[in-house]
């Protein structure tokens, strides 16, 4: 698949990385839920919510917090871009990502603007979602 990722992260060349190269491993296949770090792994579940792979998003929530369901995006929900802010690992199991996420639903337009907490499990070496703050 040559298309950009969702993510919209850009390559060396400054270009935007196609989907197979960016956030696909992460989604399936043999290195599936394995993001090297925290920004990989906020990237591929913003991808997972473009996309849809409710299975992702759970498996990739840390235990603690993980919701018990997860509804679809609304039909007509368009997301529109992710913008990353900034990656900040505090030590080697915890990092922060702030992010703002673009998205359109029914002509109004959405902005979420977040910094999220990553852990990762020192086991496993996966880096799940733990929770975040909104900004305003
Ligand atoms: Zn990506």
């Amino acid at each position: 698949m040559t298309a950009p990722c969702p993510c919209g992260r850009l390559g060396p060349d400054k270009k935007p990385l196609p989907y197979a190269r960016c956030c696909q491993p992460w989604h399936e296949g043999p290195s599936r839920g394995q993001a090297p770090d925290a920004e990989a792994l906020m990237r591929s579940r913003y991808s997972a919510f473009v996309m849809d792979l409710i299975d992702y998003l759970q498996d990739t929530w840390h235990a603690s917090t993980r919701p018990e369901s997860l509804a679809p995006n609304e039909p007509g929900l368009k997301w529109l871009g992710l913008e990353v802010r900034r990656h900040q690992q505090q030590d080697t199991d915890h990092a922060t990502v702030e992010f703002v996420a673009r998205s359109k639903l029914g002509g109004r337009a959405f902005r979420l603007h977040e910094t999220s907490r990553f852990l990762r499990d020192p086991a496993t070496g996966r880096w799940a979602y733990l929770d975040g703050d909104l900004h305003s």
